[in-house]
């Protein structure tokens, strides 16, 4: 992918996208989420160098939801290494994203980091040992760190509409300790839990943020090592098979990309040594994906060549 062209392309994408007249559903089980305009389309594709293409709604915040559940996941296999798998499975689950029913079987292992019950495993990864206050500044900190951009905040108003209305999450969450996989109280790790899924970010801060698993774990910003080559290849393993919920086998078909999806409408895609996207279009499908964001990447990646299964 290349410069000039690649600004054309996701021009002419989010244009299409804009004028179709299919949108999908916006989530409305968090009632703030509810209220967004599911006219709003953004896109934007970040290169190592650092070069963004961007298109429509692409500089607009939106609740990234799922989307934070890479970096949470990332941030702790970094604290617990290879035994955060002892707390949480990494294969596919076949069904929802608030699904209940394989806790019981797996003795409340849930099945893989992306789906509710298995990030919120992770966030308990994340807090132990801290305050809740101080392993969110850390979460917060590690995403603005990756987009470069200090602006990146936390929306109040969607943390606190998921917690007064997050009965599900809790029953999740409480599910997992009676079986003594969450180690915190209940409420601490649900709360930072609801505040990382209520980060807001832009599809430009977004595609900035996802660039070291495009980079073999590298900041391509500051050089930096964000983690090893081999932990960003997995996480993007998983974000191939676990990533879209329900929908990933139908991802990956479409697409070809490891990507990741969020209930706000975002979806964060990766083209392994090449770029990171991020698309945004609010209305869902019924696996709770973007609709026009997947219809997107799935015409960027057939129009560009690219895709991890070969040309
Ligand atoms: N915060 C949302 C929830 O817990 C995240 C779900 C999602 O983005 N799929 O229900």
């Amino acid at each position: 992918i290349t410069g000039p062209d690649l600004q054309s392309l996701v021009s002419q994408i989010a244009d299409e996208m804009r004028a179709r007249p299919d949108r999908g559903r916006v989530a409305d089980y968090i009632p703030e989420l509810a209220r967004v305009d599911p006219a709003y389309f953004g896109m934007a594709v970040a290169l190592p160098d650092g070069t963004v293409a961007a298109a429509g709604d692409a500089d607009t915040p939106f609740s990234i939801q799922s989307i934070s559940k890479v970096f949470t996941l990332t941030l702790a296999l970094g604290i617990a290494g290879d035994r955060l798998w002892k707390r949480v499975g990494r294969e596919p689950s076949g069904s929802a994203f608030n699904s209940i029913v394989q806790l019981e079987s797996e003795k409340g292992v849930p099945r893989n980091p992306f789906i509710n019950a298995g990030a919120i495993a992770v966030t308990d990864v994340i807090l132990s040992g801290h305050k809740p206050r101080e392993a969110l500044g850390e979460i917060l900190r590690f995403m603005r760190f990756l987009s470069d951009d200090q602006g990146v905040a936390i929306d109040k108003a969607v943390a606190e509409s998921e917690q007064r209305t997050g009965f599900r999450n809790m029953a999740l969450a409480n599910y997992m300790k009676s079986f003594g996989v969450i180690e915190n109280p209940v409420d601490y790790t649900l709360g930072v839990y609801f505040h990382h899924c209520a980060i807001a970010m832009s599809c430009r801060q977004l595609a900035l943020a996802g660039r070291f698993l495009a980079q073999s774990g590298r900041h391509p910003a500051t050089g930096l090592s964000v983690i090893q080559a081999e932990r960003a290849r997995r996480i993007n393993a998983i974000m191939l098979t676990c990533g879209h919920y329900d929908g990933s086998g139908e991802f990956a078909y479409r697409v070809g990309l490891p990507g990741k999806s969020g209930v706000g409408g975002g979806i964060l895609a990766v083209v392994p040594g090449q770029a990171s996207i991020a698309v945004w279009s609010p209305g869902l499908d019924a696996a709770g994906n973007s609709h026009l964001g997947r219809i997107a990447l799935e015409a960027f990646a057939k129009r560009s060549g690219v895709s991890i299964f070969g040309a």
